[in-house]
């Protein structure tokens, strides 16, 4: 699918065409211009050359039902991966951004081969046009998009900011901002971007993973360049500016952040930030990177540090583990 075509499609039409042309894609769902019989057959086949509404997917179903992993074929030939999760009344898509990642984070089998180029807005539109289709089937609708499959949002920042504003038009799925929310890695420059932008009540969810820099340091290279303490200025000054809680994601790796040492550092952390937070902790999802989740005996444990120094945490459950679609396990696979 090509947004610029459309656009240009679009451009000579009256402008209940392209009225129609936008709910053909984004109310009614069609995967083929040839249900828009509203169109002449010229148009339905000019529109068919121009902007085809195919995408080329193979679909993989977690065993409770919960967890959907696409794999998208794109324009290029290259692959990449988007999960839609269901849980209770929302449906959320969990939207790659880039093809590959640089980031290099230790535990994630994202970045293992690499970083290829920045995903356009139309592929991103694509993963969640994807999954509103086959919820449309079933009475359902896209309630939730998270910037959090393969790939740092930030350093793809336009597209992304792009995508979120094309999908709360009216025009399109009229979703509001505050729907969608941005996972970083801790890249300042994308956070102090965010805090400017205008109509943009978006969630940034951080990737802290430890708050112990030396610890930091070995999972995730971005701590090098921006350590802890600017990590915490960046996110205080974006609270100041947008008054919107920060979420910090916290994976639970076997021996390495879950210790009382570990809780303390969090702590401190959390009261450099001076924001509105809650602390999301995560099991690790075991990939081929040599780290091992927790026992539940050992979570437990972490949980007590954590409530110990009065730190506001909820425990999340990553689903799709079975389907490799959990948090850290989506790939350039090209094959299931
Ligand atoms: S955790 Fe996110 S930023 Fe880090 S390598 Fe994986 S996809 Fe990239």
């Amino acid at each position: 699918m090509n947004l610029e075509n459309l656009e240009k499609m679009v451009a000579g039409l009256p402008n209940f065409r392209k009225t129609q042309a936008y709910d053909a894609i984004f109310k009614s769902g069609y995967d083929s211009w040839e249900k828009a019989t509203n169109f002449s057959y010229l148009l339905r086949k000019a529109f068919e050359e121009k902007m085809p509404l195919s995408i080329d997917h193979e679909l993989f179903h977690s065993k409770d039902g919960k967890t959907t992993r696409a794999l998208m074929k794109l324009s290029d030939g290259k692959h990449i991966e988007t999960v839609l999760i269901r849980s209770g009344k929302r449906n959320s898509v969990c939207v790659s951004t880039q093809l590959g990642c640089p980031m290099g984070c230790a535990f994630c089998a994202s970045g293992k081969d690499g970083f290829t180029r920045n995903l356009t807005v139309s592929e991103m539109v694509e993963q969640i046009l994807l999954f509103s289709r086959i919820l449309k089937k079933e009475d359902e609708k896209v309630s939730n998009i998270v910037f959090m499959g393969m790939g740092e949002p930030f350093l793809n920042y336009k597209n992304v900011i792009e995508t979120i504003r094309f999908l709360n038009n009216k025009s399109t799925l009229g979703l509001a901002t505050r729907r969608f929310s941005i996972s970083t890695s801790g890249v300042l420059s994308g956070i102090k971007k965010l805090s400017m932008e205008e109509n943009m009540e978006v969630n940034l969810a951080i990737s802290l993973h430890s708050a112990i820099d030396k610890k930091r340091d070995t999972i995730m290279p971005v701590n090098k360049k921006f350590p802890l303490s600017k990590l915490a200025e960046a996110l205080s000054d974006y609270y100041e500016k947008t008054s919107r809680k920060i979420m910090i994601e916290y994976v639970l790796i076997k021996d390495f952040n879950i210790s009382d040492e570990d809780a303390v550092a969090l702590r401190k952390f959390i009261n450099e930030l001076d924001a509105a937070y809650v602390v999301n902790i995560i099991p690790l999802n075991e990939t081929s990177c040599g780290y091992e989740a927790p026992t539940s005996f050992e979570i437990g444990k972490f949980k007590s540090y954590l409530e110990k120094y009065k730190i506001n945490f909820v425990q999340r459950f990553s689903s799709g583990g079975d389907i490799n679609a959990a948090c850290g396990q989506l790939v350039r696979r090209e094959k299931g």
